[in-house]
């Protein structure tokens, strides 16, 4: 049974981020997607909201859950008993970054073992950062988002 856990802020999820739960479901026989309660960052959606629109996204997808995690990643996957960790990248630039992530998430449990999904061209570009950036301004996000996140970054934008 392999089961492996795709982590990330997900503030908000886009296609790229469903693309790689969509390839990785088909991979692996279940994939828990855990949305990080990153203290430091100072996010648009609430980790509820953001937990809320990831089920709603992957509820077709029978192998695919989302939890939570306001702890170490390595911390929760220990709880879990999950040893997988799934990080999509999208460039050199990505990779560089994962590739540190991943080293020190090696130091803390050499249990955990990291894999790399390079995107589907199409979305190489796609970055949540760029995306609410957009949507600040009421830009144009289908094509990048699903509606329904669409829709909850006008609501979000229309609030502030
Ligand atoms: P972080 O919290 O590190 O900024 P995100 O929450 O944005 O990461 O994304 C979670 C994971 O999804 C990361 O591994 C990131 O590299 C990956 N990712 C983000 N956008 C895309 C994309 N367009 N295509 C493939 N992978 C992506």
């Amino acid at each position: 049974m392999l089961k492996a856990a795709f982590p990330g802020s997900f503030d908000p999820p886009t296609l790229g981020h469903l693309n790689i739960i969509q390839r990785a479901a088909g991979i692996f026989d279940e994939i828990l997607v855990v949305v990080a309660e990153n203290r430091q960052k100072k996010n648009l959606f609430s980790a509820t909201e953001r937990l809320a629109m990831l089920q709603e996204l992957t509820e077709n997808q029978e192998n695919v859950s989302v939890a939570v995690c306001d702890t170490l990643i390595v911390d929760f996957l220990q709880k879990e008993d999950i040893k997988l960790l799934i990080r999509g990248v999208r460039g050199l630039e990505d990779f560089s970054f994962e590739f540190e992530l991943s080293m020190m998430n090696k130091a803390l449990d050499p249990d955990i073992e990291t894999i790399f999904m390079t995107c589907d061209p199409q979305y190489s570009v796609l970055r949540s950062s760029f995306i609410r950036e957009l949507a600040s301004f009421q830009g144009n996000v289908s094509g990048m988002v699903p509606p329904l996140v669409a829709q909850a970054l006008r609501a979000k934008f229309l609030q502030k």
